[in-house]
């Protein structure tokens, strides 16, 4: 069932237009944060594109040989391609089998389509072959790289890719959207999505995996370091326990917005405008070359967490919950 989420629009729009025009590219790169639709985005393609009668706005007909087997997850023309599990590479081999299906002819004679989800998953020597396949696609090659860190990959992959941008989504209507998805009319969908770097699907998830209960006992474990109220070791082994990226996210945030306060004595761009009282206490209560020191080595360990599938993360979270005591040791008043 191809899912239709408002803030797309104007992408869709622009790729309907190159595919009537007859001027789709081989490869697309669909890149931004987590939790903006980029694979749904990516799925309504396909529909399109395999459907043999796709409808206005490049709906399909639900009804072709095409679209049935779509919908079983069975058409020989698409290959996904992705970790074995999360977290883990994409290996080379696994791109020679790529290489190979989009060397045969197209089953129903439309297109070979390929998607790679996410692509910074590939490691190096998968992406060097990769690339062997972008430089020369055959015909009805299709690819779409899905990606939360284009950065990561490689610029050659990149510039031979065409891109669509999900960073950037209509403020007002991601919000709306989210607003009229909420079961609970007391949840605030501004907040939600100050949490999830504006990503309407990620702020829902948040919703629906009680994120927010996590994020309130995270943050009063966390507050009491300075005050020598926990032992760091312990508290570090409970955030293990959580998703270590976003524990990390979430600490990063408040270290912002304290150092927001503690720079221009101001509250309106609080990311974390619900704990705005006790952030702005901790601001006054610490220096600011130490914040930033805090600051760095967050910023440090979240790269550890992310970069790499075997970190061993509770020894920097112990890190991380020391650096936090010692806020206090030297606090002001
Ligand atoms: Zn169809």
């Amino acid at each position: 069932m191809t899912t239709v989420l408002p803030w797309h629009n104007s992408l869709w729009q622009q790729v309907l237009r190159s595919k009537q025009q007859n001027r789709l590219p081989h490869a697309l790169l669909l890149c931004g944060p987590q939790g903006m639709g980029k694979a749904l985005f990516a799925r309504r393609l396909i529909e399109m594109l395999l459907c043999e009668q796709p409808q206005t706005e490049g709906l399909p007909c639900g009804h072709c040989k095409p679209c049935h087997l779509l919908r079983a997850e069975t058409h020989p023309d698409l290959l996904q391609v992705q970790p074995a599990e999360t977290g883990k590479q994409i290996p080379i081999d696994i791109i020679r089998n790529t290489i190979q299906f989009c060397g045969m002819t197209a089953h129903y004679g439309r297109y070979q389509i390929v998607i790679v989800n996410p692509a910074e998953a590939m490691n190096r020597n998968a992406a060097n072959s990769l690339l062997k396949l972008l430089e020369e696609p055959p015909s009805s090659t299709m690819l779409m790289l899905i990606s939360h860190q284009p950065m990561a990959l490689l610029a050659t992959i990149r510039s031979r890719c065409q891109r669509l941008d999900f960073s950037r989504p209509d403020h007002q209507l991601t919000k709306t959207w989210l607003q009229s998805q909420l079961k609970n009319p007391a949840l605030d969908a501004q907040l939600l999505l100050n949490l999830s770097a504006q990503a309407p699907l990620a702020a829902l998830t948040l919703v629906e995996t009680k994120g927010m209960a996590k994020r309130r006992e995270l943050f009063e474990s966390l507050i009491e370091l300075p005050y020598g109220k926990n032992d760091p070791v312990r508290i570090a082994e409970s955030w293990n326990k959580l998703e270590v990226a976003q524990v990390l996210q979430w600490m990063l945030g408040w270290t912002m917005d304290i150092i927001r306060y503690a720079t221009t004595n101001q509250t309106q761009h609080f990311l974390n405008y619900d704990y705005k009282e006790t952030l702005k206490r901790l601001a006054k209560q610490f220096y600011l070359h130490d914040l930033f020191d805090l600051l760095d080595l967050q910023q440090e360990v979240y790269q550890l967490v992310t970069g790499s599938a075997n970190v061993k993360s509770q020894g920097l979270l112990e890190s991380l919950a020391i650096a936090w005591v010692k806020l206090g040791t030297q606090h002001r008043r």
